[in-house]
């Protein structure tokens, strides 16, 4: 057991990557806060998380707003006693070319993308730097690395600055014992992309992302839950401030 007396914040777990990640790291022992904005997953999660025998809590906390992510933090300490690991995983898509996208396009993918990676990290440091001990996994996107995706000006925007928080979080932490880095996933099957390109336009996009890949496939959410857990266990404690690209190898971008 990797994880075995640790707690585990991971935002966004109600489904999907995620879900992946908050059932990865408790199969090595973490308790894990399942926080999502949307209540019913994240309780879903919690007790399939239970019924394998794991500690786990679900919690309400749209990651956007401050005083809700101070309440997620605070239940984590008075439940479970501490918070060793944060995976800032919650995202959404509002994709849309430049010319069309409107201000609250922006703002909320902002809000939620970039924002609230910067509200959870805050919300968790002071105990993690008191306790000299801490891992936090920000997760970003090839889109944050320069993809050249079209339609996703607020998105990509919003995963860079995730990649330039992390490294600052990284230099400031790193005295602290704390552990910063940074997951940039390529497609990875999720209700995400389907939400957000349709059916057929998913079909495409796999068929498109799979020659791209130098081994021929998509990514699943346990392929990044995978890398997520090396990162929060101690196997990577020599590690900071880094940015892991895990996209099955896009020729494209290479
Ligand atoms: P998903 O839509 O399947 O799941 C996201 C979860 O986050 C949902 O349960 C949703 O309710 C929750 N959520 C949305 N807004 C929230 C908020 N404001 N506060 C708290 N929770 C909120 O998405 P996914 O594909 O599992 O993506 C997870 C992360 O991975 C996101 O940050 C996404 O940008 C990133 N990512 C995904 C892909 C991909 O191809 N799926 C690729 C690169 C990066």
């Amino acid at each position: 057991m990797k994880l075995k007396d640790k707690v585990a914040i991971v935002t966004g777990s109600g489904r999907g990557i995620g879900e992946a990640i908050a059932k990865k790291l408790a199969s090595e022992g973490a308790a894990i806060v399942v926080g999502d904005i949307n209540i019913e997953r994240a309780r879903r999660v919690a007790q399939e998380i239970k019924d394998q025998g794991g500690s786990a809590l679900g919690f309400k906390a749209d990651v956007s707003r401050l005083s809700e992510v101070h309440d997620l933090v605070k239940k984590a300490l008075e439940v479970f006693g501490g918070v060793h690991i944060l995976v800032n995983n919650a995202g959404i898509l509002r994709n849309k070319p430049i010319i069309e996208l409107t201000e609250e396009d922006w703002d909320i993918v902002l809000d939620i993308v970039l924002k609230g990676v910067f509200n959870c990290t805050q919300a968790v440091l002071r105990s993690m730097m008191s306790q000299r001990y801490g891992k936090i996994i920000n997760i970003s996107s090839v889109a944050g690395l320069g993809a050249f995706n079209a339609g996703m000006a607020n998105y990509a925007a919003a995963k860079a600055g995730v990649i330039g928080l992390t490294k600052v979080t990284a230099r400031e932490a790193g005295p602290y014992g704390i552990n910063v880095n940074c997951v940039a996933p390529g497609l990875i099957v999720t209700p995400f992309i389907q939400k957000s390109m349709g059916e057929e336009g998913v079909e495409k996009f796999i068929e498109e992302r799979k020659k791209a890949s130098v081994l021929g496939r998509v990514g699943r959410p346990e392929d990044i839950a995978n890398l997520v857990l090396f990162l929060a266990s101690d196997d990577s404690s020599y590690m900071s401030g880094q940015i892991i690209r895990m996209d099955g190898g896009r020729a494209d971008l290479m």
